[in-house]
């Protein structure tokens, strides 16, 4: 059974109230909050063994060593990866994707060039491409979606060519919650020995990933999204891609012998890793983890896919609502609009009643142009989310429309 209430307990900002009323967190699809766990692994380490890793020889180095690399086990395990060697942490999501875009960039593209990347990309799955074709004078092209938001798969397969590089694409899109056929991409482009990243920012918190069974090449995400401390995340590689891929950053850590004439690597994971690392950070992602497990995260993705049916079917009982994103295949956000009101009233309307709710392009203003929009209101949603905070929301968004005529 999913005891929802012993859930909702173990997150204290549940329990704060927003101008008096009780607090409505659907805005999980820009950051989940934080279960008691996370919070006390932070406060853990440094109280009792804060120190840099991998560097020391005494006690308390090692303990955190340990502590960071048992994490880095925790997220091989969770996305079944073959190796923990094929993690590298990174800041998160958009830091993976800038790494790659260079590392790959730089290792394996030329002028003429091409990567695939969809229409309802985040920014950060568009803009280090963007930057990537602008220094070796290559091409990015864009699959387009359909009218309820779904990627025309055929129309990406017929972008490709021999000159295409990669396809980058996000498993969920984060303002429609549209899923888009993974599977079905990357074996497509396997077929045609092409590589496949998977943004799967806005996947990993809500349904179980198999990297293996997938067989992405490459997979990217954010802990602050999965309940764990902000300033981490993930790059996965498979290890041939990787050992064959240059460094990033350059510095500490990610070298093997530095002379003043020439440096040589290190191995996997450490060659992508220059620099401290947000040890804290990662070792409060493997807590994250543990706790996700212990719920599991099937029942996690029951539950919330109860919530998106019953959030479209309560909004859609109200005159005037447009969904932006109708897709089939939906998962972890609702995305509307509420007659010509514009989406920021309606959030600062639903925030007087306590509701959080994102409002705005979504860092993805080229599908914005795509619905001919400037914006929409997005609920999103995360494991402590309940039906009566969804009938909260209809009844702020009643509100909005009542005030707004
Ligand atoms: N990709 C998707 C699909 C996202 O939803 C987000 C954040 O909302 C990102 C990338 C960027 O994540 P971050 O800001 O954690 O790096």
């Amino acid at each position: 059974m999913y005891d929802i209430e012993k859930i909702r307990g173990c997150f204290p900002i549940l329990g704060e109230k927003i101008y008096n009323k009780p607090l409505v967190y659907l805005d999980n699809g820009a950051t989940t909050q934080k279960p008691q766990c996370v919070i006390d692994s932070i406060t853990d380490i440094y109280t009792h063994y804060n120190s840099n890793v991998h560097r020391g020889v005494h006690h308390l180095s090692n303990i955190c060593t340990d502590k960071a690399e048992e994490a880095r086990r925790k997220v091989a395990q969770y996305i079944n990866a073959q190796s923990d060697t094929e993690i590298i942490f990174t800041r998160g999501t958009t830091e993976s994707i800038n790494l790659l875009a260079f590392s790959f960039g730089e290792s394996f593209c030329c002028q003429g060039d091409e990567i695939i990347i969809s229409e309802m990309e985040h920014h950060a799955n568009i803009v280090p491409w963007q930057m990537l074709c602008e220094r070796k004078g290559m091409r990015l092209r864009v699959a387009p979606i359909n009218d309820k938001g779904e990627l025309i798969v055929d129309e990406m397969f017929n972008l490709i060519n021999h000159r295409t590089k990669l396809i980058a694409l996000t498993h969920i899109s984060n303002v429609m919650g549209s899923v888009n056929p993974i599977e079905q991409v990357i074996r497509k482009a396997h077929s045609e020995a092409i590589p496949v990243m998977i943004d799967a920012a806005q996947s990993i918190p809500h349904q179980k990933i198999d990297v293996q069974a997938l067989d992405c090449d490459f997979l990217v995400f954010s802990g602050h999204k999965m309940y764990a401390p902000n300033g981490v995340g993930a790059l996965y590689g498979k290890g041939d891609w990787l050992n064959r891929m240059i460094p990033y950053h350059g510095g500490g850590e990610m070298i093997d012998k530095v002379t003043f004439e020439r440096t040589t690597y290190n191995v996997l994971p450490f060659k992508f890793e220059a620099g401290t690392p947000d040890y804290v950070a990662v070792i409060g992602l493997g807590t994250a983890i543990d706790f996700i497990n212990s719920i599991g995260i099937e029942n996690i993705e029951n539950h919330e896919h109860t919530l998106v049916d019953y959030c479209i079917e309560q909004l859609s009982k109200i005159d005037g609502i447009r969904f932006i994103g109708e897709a089939d295949k939906h998962a972890g956000a609702v995305s509307f609009l509420v007659g010509n009101v514009h989406p920021y009233d309606t959030g600062m309307i639903l925030d007087k009643m306590g509701i959080a709710v994102r409002t705005g392009h979504h860092c993805a203003q080229p599908l914005m142009d795509r619905f001919g929009i400037s914006g929409t209101v997005r609920a999103s949603f995360g494991m402590y989310n309940t039906k009566s905070e969804i009938d909260k929301l209809a009844e702020g968004v009643e509100r909005v429309k009542m005030m707004f005529g």
